[in-house]
């Protein structure tokens, strides 16, 4: 296969759709990106990277940002963590707080927001807000083998001021005990980790551990197969909230998304795919980066559902 015209191939079938979508407005720094970028990067796990459009303008990660921070939880707490959040898919949007009262402050995923902010929660707890997101970059650094990569804090502070919704979810979680660390402390950590700021060809690299069993590209191990493989079955199950199920239908291979604009999917054994474009669909995901995976998985074959 060539992956140079597999990527010309969903370049032909998305060129017409960019544009599409809404950006995320309520967020105010977000709201000013350019909604016709389109960006796309593949990392093979024989280290080959290839890469189309604005694969090396940095975007705000967002949601996808959940994977990584949950990589470390997993690390720090190891399982205990699945005491104070669920593995199942929500079928809400992402910042919903329906659930939240019947199931008593436990989030049904670590990728909803009420998950995410849970999971932040975890790897502030011991630490000042400020180690624990020195902590995050160091570990975006390495993965993503790129030193420059940074937060926006124009974006953090941008979501500090209109994050209401995320505030409900923490303070409603802290009433059933299930947010250790004071809630401004715990919500500091969540937005930062959200205004992660990564090109494609960054992301791509930095999700290549979870297409490797684990691994970087240089072998260093990240994490077990085996927490690889669970976590990129949450990435099916729960990566596109209420559309989780469309994306495993449309795409067939385990995906985050973040109201940025971008998407990490993982082909497992073969590689970690980035796209970004920045107008979204009603559930909050990339329309056209969806687009854009849809035809990629067609044209290359790989699906986890053979
Ligand atoms: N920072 C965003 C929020 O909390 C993340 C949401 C997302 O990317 N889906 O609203």
């Amino acid at each position: 296969m060539d992956m140079k015209d597999v990527l010309d191939g969903v370049w032909s079938d998305v060129s017409a759709h960019l544009g599409e979508g809404k950006v995320a407005d309520y967020i105010p720094a977000l709201a000013k990106v350019d909604p016709s970028k389109f960006g796309m990067a593949v990392m093979t796990v024989d280290g080959e990277l290839f890469t189309m459009g604005d694969a090396e303008e940095p975007f705000s990660i967002q949601s996808v940002s959940k994977v990584f921070t949950l990589t470390l939880a997993l690390g720090r707490v190891g399982e205990a963590i699945w005491k104070r959040v669920g593995r199942e898919p929500s079928g809400t949007p992402f910042n919903s707080i329906v659930q939240l009262e019947h199931e008593h402050g436990i989030p049904r995923n670590p990728f909803i927001n009420a998950g995410a902010i849970v999971v932040a929660d975890t790897l502030l707890s011991g630490h000042e807000p400020r180690e624990t997101l020195g902590e995050i970059l160091s570990f975006m650094r390495h993965i993503a083998g790129d030193d420059s990569l940074t937060i926006d804090r124009e974006v953090a502070r941008s979501e500090q001021q209109t994050g209401f919704r995320n505030a409900a979810l923490a303070n409603y979680m802290f009433s059933f005990s299930n947010i250790h660390n004071p809630v401004e402390k715990t919500l500091g950590v969540y937005f930062h980790q959200c205004a992660l700021a990564l090109n494609c060809v960054q992301l791509a690299t930095a999700g290549l551990f979870l297409a490797n069993r684990g691994r970087l590209v240089s072998g260093h191990t990240v994490v077990s197969s085996e927490r690889a493989r669970r976590i990129n079955a949450l990435m099916l199950t729960c990566g596109h909230y209420d559309a989780s199920g469309d994306f495993a239908f449309r795409v067939g291979l385990p995906g985050k998304s973040g109201v940025g604009g971008g998407i990490l999917a993982i082909a497992p054994g073969k590689a970690a795919m980035a796209v970004w474009s920045p107008g979204l669909n009603a559930n909050g995901n990339s329309a056209t980066g969806t687009r854009a995976l849809e035809s990629f998985a067609r044209r290359t074959g790989w699906s986890i559902f053979g």
